[in-house]
């Protein structure tokens, strides 16, 4: 039976062996495994392509928010608002720096809702991680006026968004910081985890830099208590080799997704909304559909993978029990989600026989 993978990783690295075969060896014979040369090359080209003026390589993405959050020198035990469908990975980061984890709703096009995001200020409020989900950018200038009438920091959590833009103006670039992850499945992912900060301030960079590297001056000499998590040096090789590439599968997967929205039009699933003036990266293609897991399980029999980000939204979880999230559109609405196989590995051919199966599905 045909197969439609959800990602695939070892499809793409052998369309660029030799290219990056090459730059691997070459890291490899030069020792250059942690700092040095590779890592900064793949820094000033992701500061540039991000439209900002620095960025500093991490361990991961997870990593980059704690970081860039500690950057911002938030007051100890203030508020920090997210939205309720993100990855844990934004709590985390905010826990993490002794601060505190506030949620509020995301709007249908499952961005963070600026009508809920004033709602849940208070004087304790200190920062705000609008998250661009899916590859959408948030509704920036919303939140910008926001953040600005309320003294409110900005860090856009961009984990998923490489390259997307609004207005114009590309995600990480309009905030405070942006955060970025290079976990192997995203728009721009490494050969295990990588993730980046980037900012307009290079002051807040440079500190930044110092917490990352053990808060050091230079080999054993330490300004202040840090901790470890940088970018090495074969994953700054193979993101420098993987950036060149970004643009041309960022415009396939708008493709692939004008395929979707224009044959699933009519049927049960409820489609993704697409805000004016963005570029959209797709990360993922959402749809939410009343008997989700049915609709999964066939898709599943007709050689079709699929996933669910993110089954229990972050206030329902174990992990935060948080009270008075209820009534939100994003926790009454995850058991609809599904993600739709998305990645410049689909042909056309293939994305119209998941959205014929989808329509053959009572739709
Ligand atoms: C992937 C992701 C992260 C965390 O990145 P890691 O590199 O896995 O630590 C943070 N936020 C969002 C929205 C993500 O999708």
């Amino acid at each position: 039976m045909r197969q439609v993978k959800f990602l695939d990783l070892p499809g793409q690295y052998r369309k660029m062996k030799h290219e990056m075969d090459q730059k691997l060896h070459e890291i490899i014979d030069k020792g250059a495994f942690v700092g040095g040369a590779y890592p900064a090359e793949f820094e000033a080209a992701f500061a540039e392509y991000t439209m900002t003026k620095a960025c500093v390589g991490t361990g991961n993405g997870t990593d980059a928010l704690e970081a860039a959050l500690w950057g911002m020198n938030l007051p100890e035990g203030s508020e920090v608002v997210i939205p309720a469908n993100t990855f844990i990975a934004t709590a985390e980061a905010v826990v993490r720096n002794g601060l505190k984890v506030v949620f509020c709703d995301c709007l249908e096009d499952y961005t963070i809702s600026p009508e809920s995001l004033e709602s849940v200020i208070t004087p304790n409020t200190s920062c705000v991680i609008p998250v661009h989900l899916y590859g959408q950018p948030a509704w920036m200038d919303k939140i910008m006026e926001i953040a600005c009438k309320h003294g409110l920091k900005v860090l856009e959590d961009s984990a998923q968004s490489h390259g997307a833009e609004y207005n114009g103006e590309r995600t990480g670039s309009m905030g405070d910081a942006g955060a970025f992850s290079f976990y192997p499945g995203k728009n721009l992912g490494a050969y295990g985890d990588g993730g980046a900060v980037v900012t307009k301030d290079e002051d807040m960079a440079s500190r930044i830099r110092q917490y990352i590297d053990h808060g050091r001056t230079s080999k054993f000499y330490h300004d202040f208590q840090g901790r470890n998590s940088r970018l090495d040096g074969l994953q700054a090789g193979v993101l420098s080799v993987k950036l060149k590439y970004l643009d041309e599968w960022i415009g396939a997967r708008n493709r692939i997704a004008g395929i979707y929205l224009d044959k699933l039009k009519g049927t049960d699933a409820v489609l993704p909304v697409v805000r004016e003036g963005v570029r959209h990266v797709w990360h993922l293609f959402v749809i939410r559909h009343e008997r989700r897991d049915v609709l999964r399980e066939y898709l599943t029999e007709k050689g079709i993978q699929t996933g669910i980000h993110y089954p229990v939204a972050l206030p329902k979880q174990p992990a935060f029990k948080a009270d008075g999230c209820e009534d939100f559109f994003a926790c009454r609405t995850d058991k609809e989600l599904l993600s739709l196989p998305m990645g410049e590995h689909l042909t056309a051919e293939e994305a119209e026989y998941v959205a014929d199966c989808i329509k053959s599905f009572g739709g």
